[in-house]
């Protein structure tokens, strides 16, 4: 079970009430680590690359690429997912390099913009059978400010969900991205809210700020796909830096690249047992 559509690794994980690990790529060594993660875990995994992290690299098809060639040879289903694109241009992109799902991010704008915005990557989506993520209520922390005050409005998320038709809805309730502490309070009354609101599967991000228990929670609360970035990159780099410390000398960087990919790949193993719920 190689790549796999977004849509039928967050259906069943919906339908059982498990949670999703979804984790950014910002290198190939993170691809590589969630991906040997999740086969150790024996469980499905979304591997997800921003637009900011495009960005960095300069496009989106050499990490794109090499990121798909990675999931294509998994042995649990692995999708590749657009994260936070602001820009309609990169997701035709990404649909067309074969990423199985995109997030159009356009909660910054005003309500009716945001739809208007949101159904035409939804309609150019599902004419190519791409799943389609959106957010409404804009989780905070985007721009390295802590703003876990915002929450999204469930009779607003279900009117949005009608009107864009997107496939998943990313809310705000509590977290908040780029928390380099697990220690969000999340509003888990809201996230059953928006659950009995809406009928596709809710999106947490900003989950590295949420320990594990209300990662637990909020998924019996209803959450369903649980993005995860800086926690794993806190992982990676502490595992490189206690390398380069002890070993001041070293040139080679898979020297220290090696140990940080294969903590983040015992990382993701862990969370992806607890999110299934098979785990304390
Ligand atoms: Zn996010």
């Amino acid at each position: 079970m190689p790549l796999t559509p977004t849509d039928e690794i967050l259906r069943s994980a919906a339908q059982g009430g498990v949670g999703v690990g979804a984790f950014n790529v910002v290198q190939l060594e993170h691809a590589e680590a969630i991906v040997s993660g999740a086969e150790a875990a024996r469980r499905p995994a979304v591997l997800q690359i921003s637009e900011n992290t495009a960005r960095y690299h300069g496009a989106l098809a050499p990490i794109g690429l090499a990121t798909l060639a990675i999931a294509r040879a998994s042995s649990v289903p692995v999708a590749v997912h657009l994260d936070h694109a602001e820009s309609a241009d990169l997701v035709h992109e990404a649909v067309g390099l074969g990423f199985t799902s995109v997030m159009f991010d356009a909660s910054r704008l005003p309500y009716g913009k945001n739809v208007a915005a949101t159904q035409d990557v939804t309609l150019y989506c599902h004419a190519r059978n791409i799943w389609v993520e959106a957010e409404l209520g804009e989780v905070g922390g985007k721009d390295g400010a802590h703003a876990p005050g915002v929450r999204t409005d469930p009779d607003q998320a279900r009117d949005f969900v009608a009107a864009t038709a997107v496939d998943a809805l990313a809310v705000a309730v509590g977290s908040s991205h780029a928390m380099l502490t697990r220690d969000a309070a999340l509003d888990f009354p809201l996230i059953t809210r928006l659950r009995d609101a809406v009928s596709v599967p809710l999106v947490l991000h900003g989950s590295s700020g949420v320990g594990d228990a209300g990662l637990a929670q909020a998924i019996q609360a209803g959450m369903t796909k649980i993005n995860i970035s800086t926690h794993l990159n806190k992982t990676f780099t502490q595992t490189a830096r206690t390398y380069l410390e002890a070993n001041p000398d070293v040139a080679d960087p898979r020297r220290y690249l090696g140990p940080a990919r294969e903590a983040v790949a015992t990382e993701v193993a862990r969370l992806l047992g607890l999110l299934h719920g098979t785990c304390a």
